[in-house]
């Protein structure tokens, strides 16, 4: 199974994609976001470029993305030599990404992953359409109003990423995580006015995203007011699909 994750910021993509890793061992997932916060994180030259736009909650820009992404796949193995090329590769040549569109790349079509908040621009989807088509793209619907109560109460163990929510997942000791009993945090971009900013981005770039997908007649919409209440929806579709 090749499966993207498309919501509202807030929506719960990451706590589908750790529910559907559980359950599916094959799958294995990336998330742009975690890859970037890592990357701010750490202050990578990467992070450091991109933390702007993530804090104002804007996009950050394809090529950004697409190098992520394509470092990424690399390391997991999945990142297949172009086809065809004039080009030599040399010790430097670290033009093979996916932002490079003249490179003829391809993904291992046996890799079975999950991708969570990638693509999600036209360019993004286009690129990845022409590395492996993805056969399962799911749409996570939540009224806004409900994510909004909801992120107001979501905490992070930002060093493992792992996500409490003090109404309906809370950690056993407050604001300290249950594994390491380190101090949780809020995630900088949850905060109101900023995730108004993702929610337009959201609604301004998904349009296209979703026709695109729509058209390729694999686009999945799993509705709920909870997390709950959407993942055995999808479960059964990956199951009714894919098992
Ligand atoms: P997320 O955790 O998916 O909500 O992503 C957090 C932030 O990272 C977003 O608000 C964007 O600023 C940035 N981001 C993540 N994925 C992408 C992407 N595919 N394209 C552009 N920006 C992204």
């Amino acid at each position: 199974a090749r499966i993207i994750l498309i919501g509202a910021p807030g929506v719960g993509k990451g706590t589908q994609s750790e529910r559907l890793l559980a359950r599916f061992p094959q799958l294995v997932s990336i998330s742009s976001g975690d890859l970037l916060r890592e990357n701010v994180r750490r202050r990578t030259p990467l992070g450091l470029e991109a933390e702007a736009a993530m804090q104002s909650g804007n996009l950050v820009p394809d090529s950004m993305i697409l190098n992520l992404i394509s470092d990424d796949m690399k390391s997991k193995g999945w990142l297949l030599p172009p086809r065809t090329s004039s080009v030599q590769p040399t010790a430097s040549s670290s033009s093979s990404s996916l932002a490079d569109t003249s490179s003829s790349h391809s993904i291992d079509s046996s890799a079975s992953f999950i991708l969570d908040g990638f693509p999600r621009t036209a360019t993004q989807a286009a690129t990845l359409d022409s590395l492996v088509p993805v056969n399962f793209v799911v749409h996570l619907i939540t009224p806004p109003s409900v994510i909004l109560a909801r992120i107001a109460s979501r905490w992070v163990h930002e060093p493992s990423g792992r996500v409490y929510n003090t109404d309906f997942h809370p950690p056993k000791v407050p604001g300290k995580d249950d594994v390491t009993g380190e101090p949780l945090t809020q995630r900088e971009d949850d905060s109101l006015e900023t995730w108004k900013q993702r929610l337009r981005k959201f609604e301004e770039t998904s349009k296209s995203l979703l026709e695109h997908y729509d058209r390729q007649r694999c686009l999945f919409r799993a509705e709920g007011n909870s997390s709950d209440e959407i993942s055995p929806k999808l479960f059964a579709e990956v199951e009714r699909r894919f098992c």
